[in-house]
């Protein structure tokens, strides 16, 4: 009836209880095997993605299946929640309090761009600081659990197998070097797109429009807002980008970062510094900078 979705760092599909979703330091949460509850069928990540229906048919109302757990895991021994999408849209500039803290003009077309998929890691992974303008930016990941186009906004939360958390990870200096900016490879650098722990389906979330989401760094809060902030919305923007392409399991889009990056106050990342993020009900994630 609900889950949450894990990939060990073997590449096992796994369906995973809550222990995970508060930022607990040293949580662990139960583990059971998909490939074992399944044959074999959903043993992959990218396939339980295109099978959410059989995710849910497996779990109870708290999103947890019948019998004895496999085992235990923490942040650690997981990879990326989703391994192997085809296609990860990053959203720009869609809270308001962002776009005024870059000194920017709110556009009148959405600003969107890709993460190529390699830079995709897991929920405790080390995230490399490439520059002096490497910066943060936490942010809701929604996951496609089907394959569709033309998507009407109504039908949109339907289409989606879950949400998890990410950070868009960002060399400014690279995303902005040229005129007009591309942002894409400055997005996209090994280790710039950590996501997790979880793929969380929608009915686990008490308000799925209106999430809590924030990121510390060494313990101080910069960014703390809500995502029922964000200027376009997961429906409006599932729909339109259905409208260009054919939309897959698995394809990710990070919906826009709130307001407190680095840049904004000349405190982009350092080496030895600890990212902790957060999306209330969904998980949280720490990645050191090294
Ligand atoms: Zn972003």
């Amino acid at each position: 009836m609900a889950f949450r979705l894990g990939n060990l760092r073997d590449g096992r599909a796994v369906l995973m209880d809550d222990g995970l979703v508060a930022a607990v330091d040293g949580a662990t949460a139960r583990w059971w095997d998909l490939g074992r509850l399944t044959d074999g069928r959903l043993a992959d990540p990218m396939d339980a993605l295109g099978d959410p229906a059989a995710l849910h048919a497996l779990t109870d109302a708290a999103g947890i299946p019948s019998g004895g757990a496999d085992g235990w895991v923490g942040l650690d021994g997981l990879g990326p929640a989703v391994p192997r999408p085809r296609k990860v849209f990053g959203i720009g500039m869609n809270y308001l309090a962002h776009i005024d803290e870059m000194h920017r003009a709110p556009s009148t077309a959405l600003v969107i761009f890709t993460k190529f998929p390699s830079c995709l890691v897991g929920p405790a992974d080390d995230v490399v600081v490439v520059g002096d303008r490497t910066d943060y930016e936490v942010e809701l990941v929604v996951v496609v659990g089907r394959r569709c186009r033309h998507l009407d906004e109504s039908d949109v939360w339907d289409a989606v197998a879950g949400v998890t958390v990410g950070q868009d990870i960002s060399e400014r200096a690279l995303q902005t070097a040229s005129e007009p900016a591309q942002f894409s490879l400055g997005k996209s650098y090994d280790t710039f797109g950590p996501i997790g722990p979880n793929v969380v389906s929608i009915d686990l979330l008490e308000e799925r429009d209106d999430l809590l989401l924030g990121c510390s760094v060494d313990g101080e809060v910069r960014q703390d807002s809500r995502t029922s902030r964000m200027i376009v919305g997961v429906r409006q923007l599932v729909a339109y980008l259905s409208s260009v392409c054919t939309l897959e399991p698995g394809d990710l889009v990070f919906t826009g970062t709130p307001a407190g990056v680095g840049d904004a106050q000349g405190r982009c990342l350092r080496r030895g510094q600890r990212i902790q993020s957060h999306i209330a009900g969904v998980g949280h994630m720490v990645n050191d900078c090294i």
